[in-house]
């Protein structure tokens, strides 16, 4: 079967793209490696989608996927390994199948990037988590250390205050990288702390739980130890992209370029959301992403 269009990653971009595709009226395959959501899965609330003062992450997955269902956009699962590119028709490979069509959206957006620090891997799921609102219920009463200093960070630890004894946030500069609002909201939590300009240098603990960090001032090179039972982990994301490395389409760091109108350089091939080269990688901005992409492939299509 030819497809008009397969999204890859099914975060609120690749739903968008599906659900204003589907509205023209094309054959929309969305091919996704996990849940319907994306990061909104792992993110607790969320206060800057128009229309909710407040809505948990997977709370706004579901609302977003469920009209997917009445359109009639199939939705499989999928890790999608390499694209092909064969001018009007192309081709997506899973580790089991083949999928043709004429346009591709990737909406496959991003992942946490590890610290690299000793300790890191082995006490993953151990008292070592990147997702507040998975495992924040397992450190009540605990003491809990988030490194980072952005949006992720901060948010996440105030949400973390609900759980832990104390909450501090480690961060190598003397000032955060989040949005003012968030900022000012976090400097007035009583549960939540701050230890500037320093690096986690190493996690210990008795081989079954987290039990300590080992922490370096910048300024000052002095080392300090710390007894905590959760690390939380934010700093940064990088591209998943990887599965189509081999068109030609990222930058340097695996970030997807495309024009303002969602086109990559390949006709036919869109990209969307938080995997595109841009300055702001929200939820908004990947939905308003989602959207162009849509029409762009609805007229790329017609024009055919
Ligand atoms: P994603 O949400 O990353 O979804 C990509 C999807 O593609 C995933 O489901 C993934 O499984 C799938 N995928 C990837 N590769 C493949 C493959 N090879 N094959 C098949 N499927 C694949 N933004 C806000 O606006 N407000 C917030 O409050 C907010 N809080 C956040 C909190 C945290 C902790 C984090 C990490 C982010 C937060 N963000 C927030 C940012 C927001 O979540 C992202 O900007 C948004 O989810 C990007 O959407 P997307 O559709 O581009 O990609
Ligand atoms: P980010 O904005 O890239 O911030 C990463 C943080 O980690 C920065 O403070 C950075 O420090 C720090 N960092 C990076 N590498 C480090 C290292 N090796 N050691 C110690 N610290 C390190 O990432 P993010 O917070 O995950 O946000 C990602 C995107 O999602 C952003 O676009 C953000 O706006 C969006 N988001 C939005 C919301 C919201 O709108 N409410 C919520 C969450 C995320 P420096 O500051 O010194 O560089």
């Amino acid at each position: 079967m030819m497809y008009d269009m397969i999204i890859i990653g099914a975060g609120p971009g690749g739903m968008t793209a599906a659900l204003y595709a589907a509205r023209s009226n094309m054959k929309v395959l969305l091919l996704e490696q996990g849940a319907p959501g994306g990061q909104m899965n792992n993110t607790a609330e969320i206060e800057n989608y128009p229309g909710y003062s407040q809505i948990m992450g997977p709370e706004l997955s579901m609302k977003m996927y469920e009209p997917l269902e009445n359109l009639g956009v199939e939705n499989t699962y999928g890790i999608v390994q390499s694209v092909e590119d064969l001018g009007d028709m192309k081709r997506v490979f899973t580790e089991d199948a083949v999928y043709e069509t004429k346009t591709i959206v990737i909406a496959t957006g991003a992942r946490y990037r590890k610290l690299g620090v000793v300790g890191e891997e082995e006490y993953g799921a151990r008292g070592v988590s990147y997702c507040a609102v998975c495992d924040g219920a397992f450190f009540r009463d605990k003491e809990i250390l988030v490194i980072g200093g952005g949006d992720s960070a901060v948010e996440e630890a105030m949400f973390l205050t609900r759980f832990g004894r104390e909450v501090t946030i480690v961060h190598r500069r003397d000032e955060l990288r989040a949005q003012k609002i968030i900022q000012e909201r976090a400097f007035k939590d009583p549960k939540l702390h701050f230890i500037w300009d320093t690096v986690l240098e190493e996690i210990s603990g008795d081989g079954r739980k987290v039990q300590s960090v080992k922490l370096r001032n910048l300024k000052t090179g002095e080392i300090s130890e710390k007894e905590v039972q959760g690390v939380f982990i934010y700093v940064g994301l990088i591209p998943q992209s990887g599965c189509v490395s081999q068109l030609g389409i990222t930058d340097a760091e695996g970030w997807i370029m495309t024009d303002a109108q969602m086109h990559t350089i390949i006709p036919g091939i869109f990209a969307i959301g938080d995997v595109r080269q841009k300055n702001l990688r929200q939820i908004t901005t990947a939905v308003g992403d989602g959207a162009t992409a849509a029409s762009e492939a609805y007229k790329y299509i017609t024009e055919l």
